[in-house]
């Protein structure tokens, strides 16, 4: 009953939870050398860079979104699949209590969160038997922000900027193009994508999906695929998207395309966006012990090499100066004095809320004074402590999904900033210019950098919504984000999204 294979399954998720794999390392080093450091997209680089060296270094997750559990397993003939996909499970459940993992697996009708990650179509384990004596299993670990941004096109279609996309190569490179464009940041930019030419609506998705199991430096075995792969990552960097949709040089990491057979009828173009949190590793393991043989995409043996130096990690925030420093709660003067550029450093306390809680606010009266109030979204990873809680993993959640709500809870209750990654659209900055109030961007997907600005977990309410849905009351020193919308009707996004599309005309 291989009894050696819960605990290589758990250290598995661990790893790929907590550690990226050496082909994103480089690419990720690539793009530190390739933004000015005192540039958004320096500074924002610059963060990512110290959290994927913090999250090696306590053993935490890189992420707080640990994302949806992917594991493709190849079995020899005669290996029991039921029984390997019960152990799969409880180490999943294992990883969860030992806050290698969030709870993210929700009931889709009641949201209730099963609380280990365990739940009707979590975690995600496809099967495949091969000629092959040992039993390998690969994970990926891909988050809800840069899964919302995936895309399915029908060709031939008319896309914004790049006009028709026909059914041929010509029209799958506009196909990925334009995908990378209407990401922006919300996936947590620099990403990878994964592409299917061909397939059905289904297949089509998993295909995409799997190229994320490539590494990306290989190239790919079919030249004609390999010449739209290496167009799209030359153009889409061209772009201008830049780290968290900050612009700048970096958007895209990696493109790897893959191809179906389909129906003549249909000619689907589908696209799995990966963020740059692109957590994805591998293990052989013995069939009769099943305990771990080799280690994939990376050795299993020598430590991961750090990304920036000590000294640079342990300095935190990069500062140029010209950041300014703002107390919660905050003034409308200070709020109306905000520009979008302006690198604020944020002190005292702030209050998480994601989807529950904005849902929940439009019909109750909120469970703390709000007025002059941080409002983070946020679903951290957090642990027991005794009678207290602490954070392991606290980065911004995409805020675009709050867009329905924002506007009306800054006018109700007096927030005066929202803290989120990805920007928000036209009725919320709207709602910023009407309430007086400001949108910050932090660094997507840094968890670790983040968790180190939180002093104390002061309180919580909502509880019942689950650990990432609870409203947490955090007390923070010095956290540092970007005012990308600002309470005078300018937004950052938005530039960057016309400007972006300029461009992508040029690549018509
Ligand atoms: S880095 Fe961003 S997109 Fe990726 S899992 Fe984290 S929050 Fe989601």
């Amino acid at each position: 009953m291989l009894p050696a294979f819960v605990d290589g399954m758990v250290q598995l998720i661990t790893k790929t939870s907590t550690d990226l794999p050496p082909d994103v390392r480089a690419a990720m080093g690539l793009a530190v050398r390739t933004e000015a450091p005192a540039t958004r997209a320096g500074q924002a680089l610059t963060i990512i860079a110290q959290n994927i060296d913090q999250a090696v270094a306590c053993e935490g997750p890189i992420c707080q979104d640990t994302g949806m559990p992917t594991f493709e397993v190849k079995v020899p003939v005669g290996v029991n699949q039921i029984w390997l996909r019960a152990q799969i499970r409880e180490a999943i459940a294992e990883a969860t209590r030992r806050g290698k993992l969030r709870p993210n697996s929700v009931d889709s009708i009641t949201g209730e969160n099963s609380g280990d990650n365990l739940g009707p179509g979590t975690p995600i384990i496809h099967f495949e038997q091969w000629e092959e004596p040992g039993i390998e299993v690969k994970l990926i670990l891909k988050g809800g922000g840069c899964e919302n941004t995936n895309a399915q096109y029908a060709l031939p279609t008319e896309l914004d900027h790049l006009g028709r996309a026909d059914r041929t190569l010509e029209g799958v490179r506009k196909c990925i193009l334009h995908a990378v464009w209407k990401a922006q940041g919300k996936g947590c930019s620099p990403g990878a994508v994964g592409v299917c030419v061909g397939g059905d609506r289904t297949s089509g998705y998993l295909h995409a999906k799997e190229q994320l199991f490539r590494t990306l430096d290989d190239t790919n075995p079919d030249p004609r695929l390999a010449a739209i792969e290496s167009a799209v990552m030359d153009e889409a960097n061209r772009l201008a998207v830049g780290p968290m949709g900050f612009s700048g040089q970096t958007s895209l990491i990696g493109c790897k395309i893959g191809a179906l057979n389909r129906l003549p009828a249909s000619f689907f173009v589908s696209v799995a966006y990966d963020c740059w949190a692109f957590r994805r590793l591998g293990v052989r393991v013995d069939a009769a012990t099943g305990g771990i043989t080799e280690w994939l995409y990376r050795d299993g043996t020598s430590p991961s090499e750090p990304m920036l130096a000590p000294e640079v990690v342990a300095a935190g925030f990069p500062r140029t100066g010209r950041e300014i420093a703002l107390q919660a709660p905050i003034s409308s003067a200070q709020i109306q004095s905000l520009e979008v550029g302006d690198v604020v450093l944020i002190s005292g306390r702030i209050f998480t809320g994601r989807d529950a809680v904005h849902a929940h606010l439009m019909k109750h009266e909120p469970p703390v004074d709000l007025s002059g109030g941080v409002l983070y979204h946020c679903g951290p990873v957090v642990a027991k402590e005794g009678e207290g809680w602490r954070v392991m993993a606290a980065g911004p959640t995409t805020s675009i999904r709050e867009e329905p709500y924002q506007a009306e809870i800054l006018k109700r209750y007096g927030v005066k900033v929202v803290i989120g990654k990805g920007g928000m659209g036209a009725k919320t900055l709207a709602g910023l210019k009407a309430s007086g109030a400001v949108y910050l961007n932090a660094i997507g997907g840094a968890a670790q950098f983040y968790a180190r600005c939180i002093e104390r977990v002061a309180g919580v309410s909502l509880m019942e919504f689950g650990t990432p849905e609870a409203m947490w009351h955090l007390d923070v020193r010095d956290f540092p984000a970007i005012v990308t919308m600002d309470a005078h009707g300018n937004s950052l996004h938005k530039d960057v999204q016309e400007a972006s599309g300029a461009i992508l005309e040029t690549l018509q």
